[in-house]
């Protein structure tokens, strides 16, 4: 068995190729389609933890349909040998029978091939993995065409409501739909890894942007990384590239990152977060408050700021456990020399509480709500960030 990295479009074998190798999915995903019909005609998105190319295998007959790399990925190659081993090792019956199912399968692909049940568009009756792949698809063509923009977020400080930096958050302008929010497509671009595509391109616009405003103190900007960054080793060398091309001080640069990065490879994670400090980017853990996350993972990891999840700031407003939490986590992480930005102050009254509690700094609708890049960049030199 041979572990395989692919980038996004290498072909890993085609129509009437001899079937001599079988794949797991451990990272990624892959397509697999058809040209028997004349168009390109996909069958399935194959992901993490699934198998592909094994039939060819089992009954001897050369590949069905093509795969290629939907996008970068990982991928353990199993030889013909090695998996037809595996196969003598199961019970005879079991093997026999898995010999009927694939000619039965074969049966009916050839038969659904040939007639008129293929449908020349993937549709969602036939199954979620169409969809899936027909959404994503959409997604990569949006990208290209630059339909994916950023919208940022003034984070204020709490006193003045002066803008200090802001949050790049992903919008898609779609010409059929509108504007769409990161809950309708980033969850999809999630599971294929695309994310980290969107995140660089988003990342790259919005610090070309900032890079131009100059001044006695320009804005900051927090760009927030999918976990995927923290799984492979090119985030330093991409967002270092970035600062060249761009011009932007590493300084002005805050990673926006969950802890969620912690769960697959922590060692790989740390040596990427300690890169990145290395080249002078700040470090800001987001949703801080949310699901597990505790106070234990901070010491673990170089953070420089750390953002507080709306649930905990709007818990602030009654005399009870949110506050007392809050009061705690301001004081450790003054300790710690961490910066605390609460996010989602909706009122007044929470900003005073907040300030109250120690904040300087923090980020919601009553300051301002996201808004289009340039409309941001032109409020802030008319106004001088004020
Ligand atoms: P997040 O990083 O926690 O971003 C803050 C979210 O809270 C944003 O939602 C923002 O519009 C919203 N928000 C800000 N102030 C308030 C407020 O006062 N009240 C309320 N109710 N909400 C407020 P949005 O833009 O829908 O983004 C949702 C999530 O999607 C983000 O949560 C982030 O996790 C993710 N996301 C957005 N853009 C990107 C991106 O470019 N890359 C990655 N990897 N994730 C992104
Ligand atoms: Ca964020
Ligand atoms: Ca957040």
């Amino acid at each position: 068995m041979m572990n395989l990295s692919v980038a996004a479009g290498d072909l890993l074998f085609r129509e009437d190729d001899p079937a001599d190798c079988a794949y797991l999915v451990e990272e990624g995903w892959v397509e697999i389609y058809t040209e028997r019909t004349g168009w390109r005609q996909s069958l399935s998105l194959i992901g993490p933890g699934e198998v592909f190319g094994e039939m060819g295998i089992i009954d001897g007959s050369p590949r069905t349909a093509t795969a290629v790399a939907a996008e970068d990925g990982k991928l353990l190659r199993i030889t013909g040998d090695q998996f037809r081993a595996l196969l003598g090792r199961t019970e005879p019956f079991h093997a026999e029978l898995l010999v009927k199912l694939v000619a039965r399968f074969r049966e009916a692909q050839r038969a659904w091939m040939d007639g008129s049940l293929l449908p020349r568009q993937e549709s969602s009756a036939m199954g979620p993995g169409y969809a899936m792949l027909a959404r994503h698809r959409d997604l990569v063509d949006a990208l290209d065409r630059g339909e994916i923009v950023p919208f940022v977020q003034p984070i204020v400080e709490l006193s003045s409501g002066r803008w200090r930096g802001f949050e790049v958050l992903a919008r898609w302008r779609s010409p059929g739909s509108g504007l769409l929010l990161p809950d309708d497509f980033l969850p999809l671009a999630e599971r294929t890894g695309l994310i980290r595509r969107i995140d660089l391109h988003i990342a790259e616009h919005a610090m070309r942007a900032v890079a131009a405003v100059e001044g006695a103190s320009p804005p900051y900007v927090n760009i927030n990384f999918s976990a995927w960054h923290f799984r492979d080793d090119r985030l330093l060398p991409n967002l270092q590239g970035l600062l060249e091309k761009t011009g932007l001080a590493a300084g002005r640069v805050h990673v926006e990152l969950t802890e969620t990065l912690m769960l697959d490879d922590p060692e790989r994670a740390l040596r990427i977060m300690s890169g990145l400090e290395d080249i002078g980017v700040k470090l800001a853990l987001d949703d801080f408050g949310t699901g597990y996350s505790s106070l234990s993972v901070l010491h673990r990891m170089p953070i420089h700021i750390l953002k507080i999840d709306r649930t905990l700031v709007t818990g602030v407003l009654a005399e009870g456990r949110p506050r007392r939490v809050l009061r705690n986590v301001v004081s450790l992480a003054g300790d710690l020399g961490m910066e605390i930005v609460p996010e989602g102050i909706e009122d007044a009254e929470t900003a005073e509480i907040l300030q109250q509690l120690g904040c300087r700094i923090g980020q919601g609708y009553l300051f301002a709500r996201p808004m289009p890049l340039d409309q941001a960049i032109t409020a802030w030199k008319t106004s001088a960030g004020v």
